[in-house]
């Protein structure tokens, strides 16, 4: 965007400016939604068992079924998307075990990185340049990506071996300002960027106050050691010893600062917040934002057409329109967002990769299908359709070695191999599985998801239902004799799974 020897007028347009990178990326995001707008018969599923209904009512045409506009899950940042991987994080949780470090990384204008770069033009400031800020914070963040997982910055970041004891956490953490004799640099920083407030009775205008109190509970309590609480918060060292700081013309001591690493700290310069995960709550704050929606109100001035009111209109027009139309609703895009973007720098990373598994009824697959096709070439197309779950069972017949796994460990040792459909043993990587959500009110399908859990080696959907030599007409009969759904066992396994990812208000 900055050339030698040419006009700054894009770069010195201030607000503007930023108005026209929104633009730019709001663009690009019509020209995809447009796609799949144009696309949505190739893109919409239906279940096998959704075709067969259909055809009993007398429907013909596949066009009857699945109006709905799809948002697929390979939009990023869609809801679909979103659930999906927020399931992958629960799957990879489920595997290694509850997160040990919750850390915040947030960019920092000041760096000297950003403020060489501004000062080439008088009078820049970083609000005008988020395509620069963006590029240094990605630079930095890759960068404390290696940090973390290839040079082990708090030990081995793979999941299988737990290297951090509460000791360790100790060493790692402080919630303490540092001692100007010893760390004068890292007093500095820690000054700058770890401090919380002021607020309370300090600065009641500060943004964290909620009701006369701080909701991000500063300042904290003195503590002399740490302690846990019992809630299971840890309640880090915050001694009384006179290390002070000023911001704002206030003073704050050790109660107001913010759990920090300092070596990450100090080679960043920024504000890292790094905290001890409480085990139960920190996995849904993670994905808080994508449990409970945004924060959004949408008002709507119309005109109530006679005979017709304004809200049956609204409904109509949103049952025809669907998910795209919501999605776009209630977006909020800010320019560095923008940046990021345009950029395509990726809004989130996991390891190791989840592979989802999808998983039916017997005869029950998921099929992609034409508006012109004719339902009977649908449903024979189907009948010969291989899928993971179908030749998990074929290399059980094939290999004695897999019969010792689940179908939702399986991708631990056995890779998939899409094109040739067929699972082959493997030989480098890791992967985890995880199958598919199916509700509770979905009948059998959420029995067979149960059992799949469980059965091992299973070569046909009635070895599935085999419980001690005998075959069970039904998954739910298996369920049962396997004292799967003794008394209220059902209810507290489908709780259970369902309290590792959901909110109160959900369940
Ligand atoms: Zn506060």
């Amino acid at each position: 965007m900055e050339r030698l020897n040419e006009a700054l007028t894009l770069i010195l347009c201030g607000r503007l400016r930023q108005q026209l990178i929104v633009d730019a990326f709001t663009c690009l995001q019509e020209v995809r939604l447009d796609y799949i707008r144009l696309n949505q018969k190739t893109i919409r599923k239906e279940v096998l068992c959704g075709l067969t209904d259909a055809v009993s009512r007398g429907d013909t045409t596949p066009a009857s079924i699945g109006r709905r506009v799809v948002l697929p899950s390979s939009f990023t940042g869609g809801p679909r998307y979103m659930v999906q991987n927020y399931q992958d994080a629960m799957a990879i949780c489920r595997w290694a075990g509850p997160p040990d470090l919750f850390i915040t990384f947030t960019c920092n204008p000041k760096w000297p990185e950003i403020t060489e770069f501004l000062a080439n033009i008088p009078g820049q400031r970083p609000e005008d340049r988020p395509d620069v800020v963006v590029r240094v914070f990605k630079i930095k963040l890759d960068e404390l990506i290696c940090d973390l997982t290839t040079k082990e910055h708090f030990g081995r970041t793979i999941a299988d071996d737990k290297p951090l004891t509460p000791e360790d956490i100790d060493r790692i953490l402080c919630a303490e300002l540092p001692d100007t004799e010893v760390d004068l640099i890292g007093y500095e920083i820690i000054v700058q960027s770890m401090m919380h407030g002021p607020c309370g009775s300090m600065n009641e205008r500060s943004p964290c106050m909620e009701d006369g109190k701080c909701s991000k509970h500063y300042p904290r309590s003195f503590q002399e050691t740490k302690t846990v609480n019992d809630e299971g918060y840890a309640l880090y060292r915050r001694r009384n010893n006179g290390h002070t700081t000023t911001k704002n013309g206030q003073v704050l001591d050790n109660r107001f600062v913010i759990p920090y690493n300092i070596d990450l700290v100090v080679k960043f310069q920024a504000h890292i917040n790094v905290e001890r995960c409480n085990k139960d709550r920190s996995l849904k704050y993670l994905f808080k934002y994508m449990n409970k929606g945004p924060d959004m109100a949408l008002a709507r001035i119309e005109q109530a057409r006679e005979g017709n009111n304004g809200n049956e209109a609204q409904n109509n027009q949103e049952q025809v329109i669907g998910e795209i139309q919501n999605h776009l609703k209630c977006r909020y895009v800010s320019a560095f967002e923008a940046c990021w973007r345009i950029f395509s720098f990726s809004i989130q990373y996991k390891n190791p990769p989840v592979q989802r598994l999808t998983f039916h009824l017997e005869g029950h697959q998921e099929v992609i299908f034409e508006d012109h096709e004719h339902l009977d070439d649908v449903l024979e197309r189907v009948g010969a359709k291989k899928t993971t779950l179908t030749e998990w069972m074929t290399a059980n017949r094939m290999y004695p070695e897999a019969r010792e796994l689940t179908y939702a460990d399986f991708p631990t040792q056995w890779v998939w191999l899409s094109d040739e459909k067929r699972w082959k043993p493997r030989e480098n990587g890791n992967n985890i599985g995880r199958i598919y959500f199916a509700h509770p009110a979905s009948g059998e399908k959420y029995y067979l998801r149960l059992l799949l859990n469980i059965v091992k080696g299973a070569t046909c959907f009635a070895d599935i239902r085999t419980v001690n030599g005998i075959i069970h007409p039904t998954y739910k009969e298996a369920c049962h004799a396997l004292g799967l759904l003794d008394g209220d066992h059902e209810w507290h396994e489908g709780l259970v799974e369902a309290a590792t990812w959901s909110t109160g208000p959900q369940m």
